[in-house]
């Protein structure tokens, strides 16, 4: 007796090959049964014939531990099919935390929802603090290397001590020790921008102690500076001897166009090499970040306050002004956007720029002003090529992340006007560079969001369908799947996402929500 049968859809069991007709079937939280099931009884059968089944998506690159903690029903991401997200992305987690430094890591988070009390210190205390409630996604959480950085010295604009590096080396044995996967850098945000490279190696040395353990990195520059940064996360694995994931990559700024490409042959030259590297990308030619990333990095020295001060004195405003339009340090987002093409997308105590372009609100004073009354300011810049998008997209070291968090169309989370990354990931990679431009065929499009993810974090029992894997599974209509989230109308969930099973329960059935949280914390083993 199974508890699920889904009965005659095309199962594609995220190895990459294309899939053929036959059932699945579960029972508890595991895949039992793949072919010809028509003798077996079940407590539930889904009929799908017509559909794809395939594994639950794995989000490589999400930052919804922030939002998780707001609402656990992980909205917008569950009803793309994404069944595990890997968080602590980018250099921010929520742990660990210290006594003396927690205000700089309130200033530091990007959004800080009320449940988040930071009841915790350690990773460890984090995990189990959130794994006490359910979710409804399992959860992959990686060490912010900015958020380590903030408990060890706050916002301090120098090398560590000995001693501060020692507190982070710690704090990172601990948390891989407690189930953490390994250390994320953001190195074009403050405090993170503040690391040499060697620091940066002598934590993920620490992280090189475990195996399957990851080095994920929003690398120095995407623009301008691309190729050196590719070249400084190679030289992290290399001389840490850790995997290391090139988070979110593109080419920005129209200048910077077409350097995908040279980016990749860098990552096809360390695999050559013997080293473990690998990427992930979003299918859109929008990014975005944080509003104050705008800022030179000396403008956050000492944290959020002492930013929101300068940003009161006339002559630091000038001087920002010179900077951005002569970057000196190649670092700037800035490469030849224009401020038309960049617009706010959350800014809660200015909800009147929401939505706006930084040309309607005044270019960079305009902008200066919305972060000085609003720190956690968001933006998207519209500054990527969709030539690139594509050779990303068909590279098979590339996997799909979205860089975007679990929102939701109600509440807080469906505030502003975010990226539509964080809806419409999955189901655009499905319908819009699968089924309407032919970019890339389904099965491998299933494999970058399954298997290869799975492989990448050494997931033994998830990414794929075969008996004895985790019942974590999507069930779409192929023909009819698609994205429905925009820019001007972000708050929209995807089409013909039709069931999503996570841990052998349904979370989406027929569409909706069941208020079902199975997911939890997996842990590093
Ligand atoms: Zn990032």
């Amino acid at each position: 007796m199974l508890d699920l049968k889904i009965e005659g859809a095309t199962v594609v069991d995220g190895t990459g090959t294309p899939g053929g007709r036959t059932d699945v079937g579960v029972r508890d939280e595991t895949i039992v049964a793949v072919g010809d099931l028509s003798r077996e009884s079940a407590g539930r059968t889904v009929h799908a014939a017509g559909r794809v089944v395939a594994p639950g998506f794995i989000d490589m690159h999400s930052h919804s531990d922030w939002r998780l903690w707001a609402n656990r029903r992980a909205e917008s991401k569950i009803r793309q099919g994404v069944t595990t997200e890997v968080v602590g992305n980018c250099g921010f987690s929520p742990a660990p935390v210290s006594d003396e430094h927690l205000d700089d890591l309130k200033g530091f988070a990007l959004y800080l929802p009320r449940g988040m009390d930071f009841r915790w210190r350690s990773v460890g205390q984090y995990l189990d603090a959130f794994d006490a409630d359910g979710t409804a996604v399992n959860v992959v959480q990686l060490v912010g290397h900015g958020t380590l950085r903030v408990a060890a010295m706050g916002f301090a604009r120098r090398e560590p001590t000995a001693g501060e590096l020692t507190t982070m080396q710690r704090a990172l044995a601990d948390a891989v020790e407690a189930g953490a996967w390994g250390l994320s850098t953001g190195l074009i945000y403050a405090p993170g921008s503040y690391a040499t490279t060697a620091e940066i190696v002598a934590l993920a040395r620490i992280c090189a102690r475990r195996r399957r353990t990851l080095y994920a990195s929003h690398i120095r520059g995407e623009g301008a500076t691309l190729l050196d940064a590719v070249a400084e996360a190679i030289t992290v694995g290399r001389e840490a001897e850790v995997s290391v994931q090139v988070s979110h990559i593109k080419a920005a700024g129209r200048p910077n166009w077409g350097k995908v490409t040279r980016a990749l042959a860098l990552v096809d030259a360390a695999a050559a090499e013997g080293l473990d590297v690998m990427a992930d990308v979003y299918p859109y030619t929008a990014s975005s970040t944080s509003l104050r990333s705008l800022l030179p990095d000396w403008a956050l020295e000492g944290g959020i306050s002492s930013m929101v001060e300068r940003l009161g004195d006339p002559a630091v405003r000038e001087r920002i002004g010179k900077e951005l339009e002569q970057p000196v340090t190649g670092q700037s987002l800035l490469d030849r956007v224009g401020w038309e093409n960049i617009m706010i997308s959350y800014s809660p105590r200015r909800k009147d720029v929401e939505g706006k372009r930084l040309s309607e609100v005044g270019g960079l004073t305009g902008a200066l002003d919305v972060l000085a009354a609003e720190p956690r300011s968001a933006m998207i810049l519209f500054q990527l090529d969709e030539r690139d998008l594509r050779e990303a997209l068909t590279h098979p070291r590339v996997m799909i992340g979205s860089d975007g968090s679990s929102l939701a169309p109600y509440g807080e989370l469906g505030e502003g006007k975010p990226h539509p990354r964080s809806y419409g990931t999955f189901p655009r990679v499905l319908g819009e560079y699968v089924r309407e431009q032919r970019v890339i065929p389904l099965a491998q499009a299933i494999h970058k969001m399954t298997g290869l993810p799975a492989r990448r974090l050494g997931l033994a029992d998830r990414g794929v369908i075969r008996p004895g894997a985790k019942a974590d599974l999507v069930v779409f209509e192929p023909r009819r799947v698609r994205d429905r989230a925009t820019y001007e109308a972000p708050h929209r969930y995807p089409e013909a996402i039709e069931h999503v099973v996570v841990n052998g329960r349904f979370v989406i059935r027929d569409g909706e929500h069941t208020g079902s949280l199975p997911g939890r914390i997996l842990r590093l083993p």
